[in-house]
């Protein structure tokens, strides 16, 4: 697929580099000891701090700090043993302080990688510049009252982890797939919860166009863009819009813009000459941030397996494929669940059972893998059953199904209800006897058509109530019906 877009002087190559802000996963906030629950009535988790009352006095919160860490460690960045916060002035009722605090020349870490596997196949490296911890901002609410804007302050204070990428990004699928995967490292590493919905991971997109291999164009910044879909819309149709602008004789100007996600376009929200003047400077509240090795080391080795070493696993350790093992690893929960499911079973038939059974009926009921009504172990015990015989694969499908709605043991379905499979060969041919017995005009059939068979497997199967095994009837037929080995 090519990244290209075509204009009418040829193909532009699109840049993109993001700038995503994601919600510390914290019950408090970062310099004060007020919740952070989602929903909560306004104005009601709101401290003095918060309120930006004067004389009150920021206080780091450590286990924000340690999960900003935890997220540098996990972009495989570079954590810095001495940060500074920042007061970024800017004016706005929901800011009753006159300022966030930010950090601005020294963040808490540095640049690191993240990787993205594309749908065809392709694996893009992006850089990470930095990951800074900040303050969030309340919230103005202008549809409350028809001539008064609220102001909601229980975001005020909450720990956002600003990560920044560089401008390595070629497509909207890239930038997508960047944001899906930054996602799921933070969800592995239990830093945010990555709900878009709630706001917990936004993304600011910044994007360029230019002639291919040639040097950077001038970038417009789309703020707040809250979906994967979103993401790809507001691209799309930026880099066409500036295309089309350069193509007819004008310049992008470097500007910061709305995705408006019902008309599909982006539209301006302010230039650069309106940009703020920020004024930053150290916070004098808060000392410099040092950290101390031994702690970001205890924090290093607590790190769980993430999505790209447990997808190495998974090929290197169970021969699965980059694609299989690459889906496999999007959640945690999900992988989680396939190695519970897939102990002491062949991976591929794992995954089959996984994709075909598992995740077809999780998505007819609308549930996800965290919900499934069958445990890992309990589509283990019916694996296990299916490979030693004890079922067949159709009887398995019905086990599931009986598990699904009713619950209990597999094992003990299969007994209570009698589903054990029938290898006993004498029983078979008496079934296959009755078949046949009721049937001479298709044993005609078959003697001249030998692919017919399989209709004499099925009406076999019916009467043993799909309990006899596939291959025995198979052969026995074969035989009985004196058909050609290769039939
Ligand atoms: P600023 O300091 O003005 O905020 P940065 O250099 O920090 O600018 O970049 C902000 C974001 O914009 C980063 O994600 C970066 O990758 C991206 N970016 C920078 N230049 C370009 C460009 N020419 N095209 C697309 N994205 C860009
Ligand atoms: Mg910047």
């Amino acid at each position: 697929m090519s990244k290209m877009i075509m204009g009418a002087q040829g193909e532009w190559e699109i840049v993109i580099g993001m700038e995503v802000h994601a919600q510390v996963l914290s019950v408090s906030k970062l310099f004060s000891g007020a919740a952070t629950a989602f929903g909560a009535e306004p104005n009601a988790q709101v401290s003095f701090v918060d309120a930006g009352m004067p004389g009150m006095l920021p206080v780091i919160n450590k286990f924000c700090v340690e999960q900003a860490v935890r997220t540098g460690l996990g972009l495989k960045a570079q954590v810095n043993r001495s940060s500074v916060f920042d007061r970024k002035n800017y004016f706005y009722p929901d800011l009753p302080s006159g300022y966030q605090i930010s950090q601005y020349k020294n963040p808490i870490v540095g640049e690191g990688e993240v990787y993205i596997d594309l749908a065809g196949g392709e694996t893009v490296r992006v850089g990470i510049e930095r990951l800074h911890l900040e303050q969030d901002a309340g919230k103005s609410l202008h549809d409350q009252h028809p001539d008064q804007s609220y102001v909601d302050l229980n975001r005020s204070g909450i720990a956002l982890m600003e990560i920044v990428t560089k401008p390595d990004m070629r497509s909207s699928e890239e930038a997508a797939a960047f944001l899906r995967k930054l996602r799921a490292i933070v969800r592995y590493l239990g830093t945010c919860d990555g709900n878009m919905d709630e706001g917990s991971m936004r993304a600011d997109v910044n994007v360029s166009v230019r002639k291919p291999g040639g040097p950077l164009g001038t970038r417009c910044e789309i703020k707040n863009v809250n979906s994967m879909r979103f993401i790809a819309q507001a691209v799309e149709f930026e880099a066409r819009r500036q295309v089309d602008l350069i193509e007819s004789g004008g310049t992008v100007r470097q500007e910061t813009r709305l995705f408006d996600s019902k008309l599909g376009e982006t539209r301006p929200m302010r230039s650069k000459e309106e940009a703020h003047d920020y004024r930053y400077f150290p916070d004098p509240d808060l000392l410099p941030l040092e950290l101390e090795q031994a702690w970001i080391d205890t924090i290093a080795a607590s790190l769980p397996e993430l999505p790209d070493e447990k997808k190495a696993r998974f090929m290197r350790d169970l021969g699965l494929s980059a694609y299989d093992a690459g889906v496999l690893v999007t959640e945690r929960e999900l992988a989680d669940y396939f190695e519970d499911l897939a102990r002491g079973i062949d991976a591929k038939s794992a995954v089959n059972w996984l994709n075909n059974e598992i995740l077809g009926r999780l998505n007819r009921d609308g549930r996800t893998i965290a919900d499934c009504p069958v445990t890992a172990h309990a589509n283990n015990t019916i694996l296990k059953m299916i490979a030693d015989r004890t079922i067949s694969g159709k009887i398995a499908k019905d086990v599931l199904d009986i598990v699904w709605s009713e619950g209990g043991d597999p094992a003990d379905v299969v007994r209570a209800r009698g589903l054990v499979q029938m290898t006993d060969t004498s029983a078979i041919e008496k079934a296959i006897d009755a078949v046949i017995a009721a049937n001479p005009d298709k044993v005609e059939e078959v003697k001249a058509k030998p692919k017919l068979a399989g209709w004499f497997v099925g009406q076999v199967m019916k009467q043993t109530g799909g309990k006899a095994n596939p291959q025995v009837v198979n052969a026995l037929l074969k035989t009985r019906l004196e058909l050609p080995e290769e039939g």
